[in-house]
């Protein structure tokens, strides 16, 4: 099967479930596992942060972060579409106390200055809730937001003494696709969590990086969400081997993204609507939404419909390009009926 869904598909290789066999272990919540602990110092270190902190989930990983950051009463400034408010199941109000702000996305995906600071709440007023952190996210539906947008976003946040988090869960396309280092796209930023589960091919895992303080908070708060976990460097091994061999690789998934975007917008019938990274967004018609799904699950290709016929379709570590060609002539073998 060529599975086109998401790149959280990926199935660990057999080099990395032989790192996974072979990690050395301890218990983390002691802080005994050496494979925990070299992948957190590793991550800190391309990120150029001090310290690491390794997750089951980037959800966790980003709420967590959000609560060392913000205390109850507390809110954050997000975007209306970003993945810490519209995807993490309200957890920053349900579990944290801290409300989210939501503001509305420009075309690129950044969050207009102009609104931001609209946004935030007059200081020492008990109308309102603190405002305290700013949450932007890179890729944000593929898209690498402008690096000088960040600069000049988090400049103006840490003016308002907000802290700055980044949900980098594919903050390594971001560095890849710009040419810029992991720890450039990271600077601007107090925290940023990373995840390891989508196209860099690991089973689970997020680690999030920062000052040795805001990790240390998180820390408290990643047990208290359940997220203290034992001998979890079998995991870290994964995460580490991944960090180690399939980060420039995802070059590779960009180019693909961007053939299936070129092969996909010569078929009658398919509307591509822009590809970024590692992600292609298209649509057919409604009536062709449920059926050419099942045509192509019939054929071996796995695509998920979003709203019935707009589609996001995502290459990663394993699919070739030859199961592009295979893709791009499977929606044609459809239309062509
Ligand atoms: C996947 C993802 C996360 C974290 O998701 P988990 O499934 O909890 O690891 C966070 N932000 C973005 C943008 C993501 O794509």
């Amino acid at each position: 099967m060529i599975d086109l869904r998401s790149d959280t598909v990926t199935r660990p290789s057999a080099a990395m479930r032989a790192a996974m066999a072979a990690a050395e272990v301890g218990d983390d919540v002691m802080g005994d596992d050496p494979s925990v602990q070299r992948l957190q110092a590793l991550t800190a270190e391309r990120a150029g942060k001090a310290a690491g902190l390794f997750f089951p989930t980037g959800t966790q990983s980003n709420l967590a972060a959000i609560m060392a950051h913000c205390g109850r009463g507390d809110e954050y400034l997000v975007g209306q579409l970003a993945h810490t408010y519209k995807y993490e199941g309200g957890g920053a109000a349900v579990l944290g106390s801290v409300q989210p702000q939501p503001v509305e996305h420009a075309e690129d995906g950044s969050l207009p200055i102009a609104k931001l600071a609209a946004a935030i709440k007059p200081v020492d007023d008990p109308h309102y809730a603190r405002t305290r952190l700013l949450a932007l996210e890179n890729t944000f539906h593929g898209k690498v937001i402008p690096q000088d947008y960040i600069v000049e976003a988090a400049a103006f946040a840490r003016k308002h003494d907000l802290g700055v988090h980044l949900d980098g869960a594919r903050v390594c396309n971001a560095a890849v696709a710009s040419g810029k280092t992991i720890a450039e796209l990271c600077a601007p930023f107090d925290t940023v969590s990373i995840c390891f589960s989508k196209g860099l091919g690991a089973p689970v895992g997020s680690v999030l990086v920062g000052s040795r303080a805001l990790i240390e908070g998180a820390r408290r708060w990643r047990k208290v969400l359940g997220g203290g976990m034992r001998q979890s460097g079998v995991l870290a091994a994964a995460a580490l081997y991944a960090l180690e061999n399939n980060v420039d690789r995802l070059a590779q998934d960009h180019a693909n993204a961007a053939r299936l975007a070129r092969g996909l917008a010569q078929i009658d019938g398919v509307t591509v609507h822009g590809h970024a990274t590692n992600m292609v967004f298209v649509s057919v018609a409604p009536e062709h939404g449920a059926p050419l799904g099942a045509h192509a699950k019939e054929q071996g290709l796995m695509i998920k419909p979003v709203y019935g016929a707009a589609m996001r379709l995502v290459t990663h570590l394993d699919v070739s390009e030859a199961d592009i060609d295979r893709s791009v002539a499977i929606f044609k073998s459809y239309f062509a009926k």
